[in-house]
Parts: structure tokens; sequence; C-alpha cells
């Protein structure tokens, strides 16, 4: 399969796990862009020799522009670069950005007509329905790369229209499944950033310990497959091995299972509706034995009833709750506030936000700056 890509984000867990992908199949690589990570991007240009490359930091662009100015890359910087390279020639954009500064680049890529693969949750849960409606008027199928979202869009394959009844979203449970909030209260963030199963970024590490990031992944259901919070099941299974499922109208619940390792899914957002002939770690069942499943508790993990609440009321409510998230998670990794703090300021933050329907993505912008001020001003007491 010929296929030429375009990865943003590539520095990080998610992009370096793209490029190995790319790698093993032989696709081109035309776009690469992050944040300012220069010695891994230029390694990953003197690889794959893009047309374009663009560092959101603009001192680390003119570094890296400096470093390749033996090869024929272009340096571009700032969001206006990253944009520029999400529009540029390439098949297919995969962006696997962090963050809210992902939300621009899908909507350059979008408008710029581009078959469009989404790591970036929080494109979706801050810019939903200004994202889907773009996807839809311009006839791009938006695919999947959480793992979860990977799993429900390859359950659905085959699938008649309008016989889902019902999503099974499934959750590790991260580090302090079953814990109190007494022992919450004294985590660190070393025991934070250690996920029983998967090895990611820093960020989502954190959030799969809050179980916001589970919160997060509803709130992307829903816009990813027009149901319902309601409609959406989040149960805990501790060995991560089915990556969620769907129940149809007749009762039948397809599931997808594999390995816990991000390249599939990625993989089949790069090869969709294909199925490519490389595979990575096999699944032995055997070997598992027991697969077990839960309600989550969500007293304890309160960011996901927040999440829950947040897709509810609508609006601009989840981009409040995300940017609370993204400042609150910034803070406890730098040792300003607690864990159980992370949860108070998403609440809280979330509480203070108007829903406001029919919003632009301005608005979605000045609703995750209110959030994090509001964190900024309230995390002292
Ligand atoms: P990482 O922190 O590992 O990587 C983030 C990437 O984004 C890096 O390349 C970083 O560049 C880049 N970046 C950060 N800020 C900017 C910016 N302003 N402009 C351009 N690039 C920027 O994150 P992950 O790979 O773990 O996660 C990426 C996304 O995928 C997240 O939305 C996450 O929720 C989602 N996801 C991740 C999974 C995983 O297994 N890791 C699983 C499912 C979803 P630099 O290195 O230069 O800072
Ligand atoms: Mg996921």
């Amino acid at each position: 399969m010929e296929k030429s890509l375009i990865i943003l984000g590539s520095t990080g867990s998610i992009g370096t796990q793209s490029l190995t992908v790319a790698r093993q199949n032989g696709w081109r690589v035309t776009g690469l862009a992050a944040g300012s990570n220069v010695d891994l991007i230029e390694q990953q240009v003197r690889e794959f020799k893009p047309l374009k490359v663009a560092l959101f930091s603009e001192e680390a662009a003119r570094d890296l522009k400096a470093r390749i100015a033996d090869t024929d890359t272009a340096v571009l910087s700032g969001i206006s670069g990253v944009c520029e390279v999400a529009e540029s020639e390439g098949d297919l954009v995969l962006n696997a950005i962090v963050g809210i500064a992902g939300l621009r680049p899908t909507v350059a890529a979008l408008k710029a007509g581009k078959q469009f693969a989404l790591a970036n949750k929080e494109t979706l849960v801050t810019g939903g329905s200004l994202v889907m409606g773009l996807a839809r008027e311009k006839g791009i199928k938006i695919l999947p790369v959480d793992s979860e979202h990977s799993a429900i869009f390859q359950s659905l394959q085959g699938a008649p229209e309008n016989s889902l009844k019902k999503i099974l979203l499934t959750a590790s449970g991260g580090p302090f499944y079953s814990k109190t909030r007494e022992e919450l209260g004294s985590v660190t963030v070393e025991q934070a950033l250690k996920h029983p199963n998967w090895s990611m970024g820093a960020k989502i590490t954190i959030d799969s310990a809050t179980l916001m990031n589970k919160g997060l992944e509803v709130i992307e259901a829903v816009h990813l497959f027009g149901v319902k919070a309601d409609d959406i099941e989040v149960l805990v299974h501790r060995q991560s091995i089915l990556h969620s499922a769907v129940e149809l109208v007749d009762g039948a619940v397809i599931g997808q299972l594999g390995t816990p390792d991000m390249k599939v899914p990625i993989q089949y957002a790069l090869t969709y509706p294909e199925r490519a002939n490389v595979a990575y770690e096999r699944l032995s069942l055997a070997d598992i034995g027991t697969l077990t499943f839960a309600k989550p508790d969500t007293e304890t993990f309160k960011c996901l009833r927040v999440c829950i609440d947040a897709i509810n009321r609508g609006g601009l409510v989840p981009a409040a709750a995300n940017g609370a998230n993204e400042e609150a998670v910034r803070l406890f990794l730098d040792r300003k506030i607690s864990f159980l703090q992370i949860g108070d300021l998403v609440e809280a933050a979330a509480a203070n936000q108007k829903a406001a329907h029919n919003y632009t993505i301005e608005d979605v912008f000045e609703a995750d700056r209110a959030a994090r001020e509001f964190v900024i001003s309230h995390f002292g007491g």
C-alpha cells in the first residue's frame, strides 16, 4: 500500500510508535511537527526526509533550522507552522499532539480535506461538535487511534446502521485501583506515573491514574459514535486485553482483543479499511487465563463523573473541564498540588463554566483560558 503520512506530535509516545509503524510498512513521511524536542526531531528528519517540519517553539525551530541546513526539509515554527504542516502535501494526517494544542492543527487538516487519524482526544473533548461538523461537511471519516475507540470502530465494521445499542468502554483502572480517598491523599508523582499496563506520555499517564482519561474518552466516544453518555458503560478491566466492545440491538456483544500495544490501533487507523500483514506481539488467551470486569468507583475517582456531567451539560463545559485538568496536571507534576486536588479543581472549574451551546472555536479557547485561570487562582486554598 502506497501512503504518505504527516505525523503531528512525532516526538511523543504515539508519534514515535507511529513512525515505527511507518518504517515497518515502508510508508513515506512528508511532514513532521512537535513542540520543542530538537534532538529527536532532527534524527526523525534525517531518517524520513520530510518535505516540511515544524516546531511550536520559535527558539527550538531556529536551532533546528541551523542543524538541518544541509537537508532539503523546510523548517516552520509556531502554531501557524504546525498548521501549515497539517495542510501540506501528504495523504493522511495523524494528530498525536497532547492537549488542546492539537485543536487548531486538527481543524487545519480537515479544512485541507486530508484523511485524518486522531490520537489527540482533547481535540474532540474541547471542540467536538465543531470538529465533527467540519468532518461531515468535508466527507472525512475521523479514524480513531485511541485504543478503546479503535476497538469500538473495529467492532462496528459490518454492523448495519442504527444497530448500535450501547458501548462497553473498558478502563484499566490505573495504578490506584481499589484505593480509598484517604489512601490517595498522599500518593506521589512517581507512583502516579507508574501505569500497570501501558507506557505513555506523562499527561495521559496522570489522566489514567485519576480516571480523567476515561472521562475524556466517554466524551470522545459521544462525538465519534454519535451516542449519549448514558449509552456508554465504563467497565474496569484490569488486564487491558478487551480494548472495548459494542452491544448491538439484538443483544450480541462484539469486542476487539489484543495485547496492550498502541501500534495495533495506530496501524489500523493508517491502513483502514485494509489490514496490514504486519503483526506485533500476538495474543495468547491461554497465557492470560482470566479476564475480569467491574464497575468503576466514581466517588473516589471523581474526574470520570465530572466528565460525564460535563458532556451531559454540553456546550463549553467539557472544554472547561479539559483546560482545568491540563493546568491541574501540570501543577501536580510540578509538585504544587496534591493528587486529589486535581479532581477537586476540575470539578470546581467545570461548575464555574456556563454551557453556552452554539460556540465558536474562539469561545473554546476562551473557556480553556478561563478554566486555567480558575485553577491557578484557586489551587492555593
Ligand atoms: P507525549 O507527551 O508523549 O507527546 C506529545 C507530543 O505532542 C510530543 O511530540 C510533543 O512535542 C507534542 N507537542 C506538545 N505541545 C505541542 C504544541 N504546542 N505544538 C505541537 N506539538 C506539541 O503524549 P502521548 O504521545 O502520550 O499522547 C499524545 C495524544 O495521544 C494525547 O492526546 C493522548 O491523550 C493521546 N493518546 C495517547 C496514548 C498513549 O499510549 N500514549 C493512548 C491513547 C491516546 P515535544 O516532545 O517536542 O514536546
Ligand atoms: Mg485510551
